[in-house]
């Protein structure tokens, strides 16, 4: 079965029907924070540097870590996490510059629980990455000019999200790899997938069969993504966030990595792992 094939589009279609049926409107997609960053971007909006550290910051957050640990904090309206927000003085930049790793790694760990790379990406956040935001946005005028002429180059976003992630680049954002930063430019209002575990794992040769890697590489599953978006006329962000929520804690919690539920699953039928037993 390619990602082409209809089936990997039906399955979409289940899983979309079953998640508008289990969960409250506001965790759909409608509702989310990334479709209201899709359509800012789309509605021609300026993304500024508070914009683009919070992308970061919520990116960060979300390695290594089940994200249910900062649902309560989601603000409804706006898909925001408000004591994340709070903290970080709606990131402010000489607010988060004139402090310590150390604080808002103490504080994250109160508010939705650290994991054992927060200080370090705290640390990468004030020491390289802000400062780094800073110098390109001083300049190119914004830090979006400076991204769109890597996107002219490649609109798929891979030799952008290079430059973010290779250490031999003038932008190389420290503590993200390629899944951060595709997750952080996903953030920024860009329509790109965010390859996680959680998708690497469902496109994978045991699950939907989209690819010969049981873990999909990562621009691999975002290539898949997108050709999904593209035969179903979605955003590759929207593709992304279903699968994503069929799989994560606190949302859809079917196909989990530790405990799938595999007896009240809406896509055994196509699942490889399944119909194998
Ligand atoms: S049948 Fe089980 S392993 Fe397959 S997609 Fe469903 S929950 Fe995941």
């Amino acid at each position: 079965m390619s990602y082409s094939d209809q089936t990997v589009v039906h399955a979409v279609d289940a899983i979309e029907h079953y998640l508008n049926n289990k969960l409250p409107e506001t965790k759909l997609w409608e509702h989310s924070f990334v479709k209201k960053q899709i359509d800012r971007r789309e509605h021609q909006e300026t993304f500024t540097i508070e914009d683009h550290i919070r992308g970061m910051v919520y990116s960060m957050l979300s390695s290594g870590a089940k994200w249910d640990r900062v649902v309560d904090g989601i603000d409804d309206s706006t898909g925001k996490i408000t004591p994340i927000d709070e903290l970080f003085h709606n990131y402010d930049m000489e607010y988060i510059l004139s402090g310590s790793s150390d604080f808002f790694t103490e504080r994250i760990k109160e508010i939705c629980g650290a994991t054992q790379s927060t200080r370090k990406q705290m640390e990468a956040l004030i020491k390289n990455n802000i400062p780094l935001l800073s110098k390109i946005e001083k300049q190119y005028g914004s830090i979006d000019s400076c991204y769109k002429k890597y996107i002219d180059e490649d609109s798929t976003m891979k030799r952008l999200i290079e430059e973010l992630s290779s250490p031999e680049s003038f932008l190389k954002m420290n503590q993200m790899g390629e899944a951060l930063n595709a997750e952080y430019l996903r953030n920024v209002g860009y329509d790109i997938a965010k390859p996680d575990r959680h998708i690497r794992r469902i496109l994978g040769s045991k699950v939907l069969g989209c690819s010969v890697w049981e873990t999909v590489p990562i621009y691999e599953a975002m290539d898949i993504v997108q050709s999904i978006a593209e035969s179903m006329g979605k955003h590759c962000a929207e593709i992304d966030y279903l699968l994503w929520m069929y799989c994560a804690n606190g949302y859809g919690e079917i196909c989990t990595i530790r405990n799938p539920k595999c007896d009240i699953c809406v896509i055994r039928e196509f699942c490889i792992q399944k119909k194998e037993g």
